[in-house]
Parts: C-alpha cells; structure tokens; sequence
C-alpha cells in the first residue's frame, strides 16, 4: 500500500490529533512511497534497524521513535548511524507514542489487561488523558497474580510489599514509565498497581498507602500494543508484517 495511505489511516485511527505528547506521532521519517513489508517492534533501536533492513522492510512501526521533548535536537553519534541506516535503506519509520498506550483495543494498556485475564477493563476514570491507566478485576491473592504477571511476561518483578496472601479484587496498571500513577490508583481504591519501572519513592507510597504494587518491565509490558496494530493491519490490507521483539531486561 501506499506510505501516505497508511500513515493517514494510522493517524486517524490512533487519533493523533487528538493527544498531546512528548514526540511527533505519525511518520518520523520518510522512505520508499510503497509498502509491501511492515515491522513491527517496541523501540527504534539500531538492532532493530538492522533487524528490519536484513529482512528487507520497507516501513517500521514503532512505540519508542524519535525526536523527544528537551532531548539534543542536533544529528551526532547514535542518534546520526540510526538516521543515517533508515536513510540509506529507505525505510519509513512510523512511531506512535501515547497514542499506542491509550488506545481502547490496540493500547498496551487494553491489551496489558487481556494478557493478565483480568474481567471489567476499563480506564480509571480519574486520570488523564483517558486510558493512560487502566482498571480491571480479578479474585486472587497477591502471590497468585504476580505468579501469573511473571509467568505470562516471562520476567521476575519487583514486588512490594511481602504478604503473598492479600488478597486482590480491583487492578490498575499504565505500561511503561507509569509508577507515578500509584497514588491515583491507590486513591480510587485499588488493591494493586502495576507499572512497567519502579522507582525509590514508588515503594514508600506503596506501603504509606497500603497498596500493593508490581514492577514489571517497561519493555515487557509496552510490547502488546504495537504488536496488536501490526496484526491489525496484516488483516485489513495487503502487508506483510512482522513483529520483531530486541529483548531488554529494563
Ligand atoms: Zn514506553
């Protein structure tokens, strides 16, 4: 399909102009003017550059693009040998920020929910931008559902506090960097937060507030969403698309 008909159709769908973010979302930089193969992945790292370029790709799609808020505008180093390969291959590179996390099917959080069966998704309705915390319920304890959350991730986490036997009804959770959302989460009366990182103070509010909460990877918990768009778009048109996960431990 043509690049200009995707990156309308994503905009559109992802609603772009509708959310204010840190990045441009949409196509960060222009390649070929036809897409045939699409990857898809969480960061536009250089391993997944080379990755994208060694399977031939014309276009990759991306949760982690360029171009963020109050970082060094100028082309050196790192940032100048990704540019450059995209540049030289001709590959688009189309990233999708906030609009990836909040989106009320393919959103990392939506889809974070599916991965932990949890019934009742729903955004928590006291944060904004809508969708950027998610609720939803289960019946267990604490030590039965970080079981789960580790097992279906395929992580250790960091869990606080100790008593494996608390028992857990109402789950919040933001992907990624979201760990300040705690207070909210605990405030609507939440048993337990989950987050992608952790912070120093993320455990002190844990305890002060008497919520429980799980770290489980910024990476692993962001990677659902793009994936879930790509497979998307593998349905509704001719593309052939490809998720390529780059691990990362953080
Ligand atoms: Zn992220």
């Amino acid at each position: 399909m043509l690049t200009n008909q995707l990156v309308s159709y994503l905009n559109q769908e992802l609603q772009v102009a509708a959310i204010k973010d840190y990045c441009p979302n949409g196509l960060q930089i222009e390649g070929r003017p036809v897409i045939e193969h699409l990857v898809t992945g969480v960061t536009a790292s250089q391993q997944l550059i080379d990755a994208a370029i060694a399977v031939n790709a014309d276009a990759i799609l991306v949760h982690h693009g360029y171009f963020w808020k109050g970082e060094s505008e100028v082309l050196t180093g790192m940032k100048k040998r990704r540019i450059a390969s995209l540049l030289s291959h001709d590959i688009n590179l189309l990233a999708y920020h906030l609009p990836i996390d909040v989106h009320s099917h393919w959103g990392n959080n939506a889809q974070l929910g599916k991965v932990f069966e949890l019934e009742d998704i729903e955004p928590l309705a006291t944060v904004s931008p809508a969708g950027i915390v998610y609720q939803g319920r289960t019946n267990t304890t604490l030590g039965e559902f970080a079981a789960l959350v580790s097992n279906k991730l395929g992580r250790d986490l960091v869990v606080c506090e100790g008593d494996t036997q608390k028992s857990i009804g109402l789950v919040a959770w933001c992907t990624g960097g979201g760990q300040g959302f705690i207070e909210q989460a605990a405030a609507a009366g939440c048993d337990l937060f989950i987050s992608g990182e952790v912070s120093e103070q993320t455990i002190h509010v844990a305890r002060e507030m008497g919520i429980a909460f799980i770290a489980a990877g910024h990476h692993a918990t962001e990677r659902y969403g793009v994936k879930a768009v790509g497979e998307h778009l593998a349905e509704e048109f001719d593309l052939t698309v490809t998720f390529i996960d780059i691990d990362n431990p953080a």
